[in-house]
């Protein structure tokens, strides 16, 4: 892939790590190493990977530990300039301040989040989107005290939902990462000399007036910011797990069909209130988290095209569902559903659902939009499912399938077992 604007990048690396004080006296938290060296040097490494040599950090607590170790950049590979914040100005200051030097859409990392992903294809995203701004978003296995963030169906961010979250309101778990790509045209929103925070104060204000995009991943992000997360990030990264979940990787998925698999069989669910989810799905769920599998849902909605709930109702129904897996600190990385129905000819339907579309499964479209979205290997990967149409779905597309729930159907899946908790077990297990 070959870009045209050759773009920089910002690191703000002014943060001084104080939950990490024993090892923040000499160092800047950016400086802590992550096996062998600086966060900060994976993320120039990552930077140079993808051709953007242009970068710019802006400093604060221990400024000169860092203009220090990367001097220019030319032991690096690239070209570093540095912006010492004199008075921290929040994340909004700093960039405010260098603002002549950003004439085109720029990436804007944290320095103490240690990443690997396939920067091609966010750009990429961001471009096609026309988009003024893009935002990084996961799924992680703490929402509930994560800034959330909505996106529509074209990916659209169409609100922020800052911590702490209203009880009994329920939000789709999507983090923001803060990995940014911004266009310049955002600066002029930033008053100068004003402290404030880009995601916090920032980014919600400008909704109504540009364009935000969420581009969603499954690649490896996370802060260092406790003892424990660094802790994590440095055994991921001894593990090789880092580097593994980058796009340009495939991965293999468990799919799992929803109802009577993650939660509670009940004929038609369409209110909210029907969805309770299985006590063995959550811990089943939490399993494959802790591998390398990705958790997708794959289910038949009909309700839509029979006209029982609306897709807004469907869309909150799924929003409950991460809510409560999330409380449990369980993620999915994505549902996917058919809206659709191919019978015609009821009084209450939608007609424009009653189609014989390519996604009801058995038909496999839904499974061959997650194998675009996250790159995923389809023959090593497994569908877990009750109905002949989970196990046909997945022979169609070449998975081994297991069935669970008293499955009563009349094709043969590669194994049975009585719920999602012993599928996976057997999964993770025969795949060490
Ligand atoms: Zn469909």
């Amino acid at each position: 892939m070959i870009r045209v604007v050759k773009m920089k990048a910002v690191i703000l690396a002014g943060g001084k790590g104080t939950r990490l004080a024993s090892l923040t006296k000499e160092i800047p938290k950016p400086m802590i190493n992550v096996g062998d060296k600086p966060i900060l040097e994976h993320q120039i490494e990552l930077l140079k990977e993808f051709g953007i040599t242009d970068i710019t950090i802006i400093t604060h607590y221990l400024s000169e530990v860092i203009e220090n170790y990367f001097g220019n950049g030319g032991k690096f590979g690239v070209d570093i300039s540095y912006f010492r914040e004199e008075e921290p100005l929040g994340t909004c200051g700093g960039i405010k301040e260098i603002e002549d030097n950003l004439t085109e859409d720029f990436l804007i990392f944290y320095g103490d989040v240690m990443l690997n992903m396939d920067l091609d294809r966010l750009i990429s995203f961001h471009y096609a989107k026309k988009s003024a701004c893009t935002l990084v978003l996961h799924p992680n296995d703490h929402p509930y005290d994560s800034d959330l963030v909505e996106v529509n169906s074209e990916n659209r961010i169409t609100a922020f939902h800052s911590k702490p979250h209203e009880k009994g309101k329920y939000f789709r778990n999507l983090a923001n990462a803060a990995i940014y790509i911004m266009s310049p045209k955002i600066l002029r929103y930033i008053g100068k000399g004003k402290k404030a925070d880009l995601a916090k104060d920032l980014f919600p204000s400008l909704l109504d007036k540009e364009m935000f995009y969420g581009y969603i991943t499954a690649e490896y992000q996370k802060d260092v910011g406790t003892p424990k997360r660094l802790e994590e990030v440095n055994k991921d990264y001894k593990s090789g797990k880092i580097a593994r979940l980058n796009m340009k990787n495939k991965r293999q998925a468990i799919f799992m069909d929803r109802d009577g698999v993650i939660n509670r069989e009940v004929n038609h669910l369409h209110k909210i209130e029907q969805l309770e989810i299985l006590p063995d799905a959550i811990r089943a769920v939490k399993n494959i988290n802790r591998s390398e599998f990705l958790a997708i849902v794959i289910t038949n909605q009909p309700v839509i095209a029979r006209n029982m709930c609306s897709v807004a109702e469907l869309d909150e129904i799924h929003r409950k569902l991460e809510t409560l897996l999330g409380e449990d600190k369980a993620k999915l990385d994505a549902i996917y559903y058919c809206p659709h129905h191919p019978d015609k000819g009821y009084p209450e339907e939608r007609v424009e659902y009653k189609i014989d579309c390519e996604c009801r499964k058995p038909k496999t479209g839904l499974l061959k939009k997650a194998e675009e979205e996250f790159n995923i290997d389809l023959k090593n990967s497994f569908f877990v499912g009750d109905a002949d149409r989970d196990i046909l779905c997945g022979k169609n597309a070449g998975m081994k399938t297991i069935a669970i729930g008293g499955f009563r159907g009349k094709e043969k899946p590669d194994r049975l077992f009585s719920n999602l908790e012993e599928a996976v077990d057997f999964i993770l297990e025969s795949s060490h």
